[in-house]
């Protein structure tokens, strides 16, 4: 379980996130939407330090992330992150790009490590690719392969950040599939992103933000047919 508590951050004068407070449960599957420049990826990168909170809680659980005690690459383990683009090491094998974490950070044995990555390269339907170099890929393959290469980490959380935004539009498809089945198997996700019908189907929950602040978190369906407040409305007019 996440639990966020008073979440602030700002660049210079910009306050970015407000006072955020907000808990994912275990399995839970949270989509995050909103505006852009609304802090969704900030919020984001805060869940795993990539950017560090000027003030507030971040419990994963119950263990205080920002505790300095607290050893931010044993936390950041915990969180795999799949970005809008790939950052795939050009110079890298497929099968290379996903074994060098488990190999440099948790110390596997290459074999371990290999075996795990073409378990993880079939389940995301890409078993014949292990020795491609990523330039050969399409986007949709590439972003699977960033899927793969988080989850070889053995996270209990992953964080997607508009992981289908940079992907021609007929390869949107593949990744989400990949991210729903990840969902089913009981991962737990939180997810930007703009796909209206992924947040629908798959989200457990639906967090809208505007300008720092959360304006309404809810069951998909309450979100998207009930939403109370006039900014989330006027919101998803413009998206849906
Ligand atoms: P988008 O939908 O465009 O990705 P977002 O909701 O993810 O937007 P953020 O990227 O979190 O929004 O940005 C929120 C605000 O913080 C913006 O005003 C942005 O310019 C600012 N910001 C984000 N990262 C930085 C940074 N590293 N330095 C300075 N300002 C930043
Ligand atoms: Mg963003």
């Amino acid at each position: 379980m996440i639990e966020v508590k008073n979440l602030k951050k700002s660049f210079g004068d910009n306050v970015v996130l407000k006072d955020i407070s907000a808990e994912i449960q275990n399995q839970e599957v949270l989509v995050v939407i909103g505006p852009s420049g609304s802090g969704k990826s900030t919020f984001l990168r805060c869940l795993n330090l990539l950017e560090q909170p000027d003030s507030g809680h971040i419990l994963i659980e119950g263990k205080d992330i920002m505790d300095p005690l607290n050893k931010i690459n044993e936390i950041r383990m915990e969180l795999g992150m799949v970005f809008q683009r790939f950052h795939l090491f050009p110079h890298m094998k497929v099968i290379d790009n996903i074994t060098l974490a488990p190999m440099q950070v948790r110390k596997w044995p290459e074999d371990k490590a290999r075996k795990k990555a073409l378990e993880l390269l079939d389940k995301v339907g890409l078993a014949d690719k292990a020795n491609a170099l990523p330039d050969s890929l399409s986007g949709g393959q590439a972003q699977r392969v960033a899927i793969a290469r988080a989850l070889a980490m053995e996270p209990k959380i992953m964080l997607f950040d508009e992981p289908t935004s940079a992907l021609d539009p007929e390869m949107v498809g593949e990744v989400l599939a990949v991210m729903k089945q990840l969902a089913k198997e009981g991962m737990t996700m939180v997810v930007v992103t703009h796909e209206m019908g992924f947040a629908r189907e798959v989200g457990d929950r639906v967090m809208f933000m505007e300008q720092g602040v959360i304006v309404e978190v809810g069951k998909p369906a309450q979100i998207f047919e009930s939403a109370q407040q006039e900014r989330t409305k006027s919101f998803l007019s413009k998206v849906l």
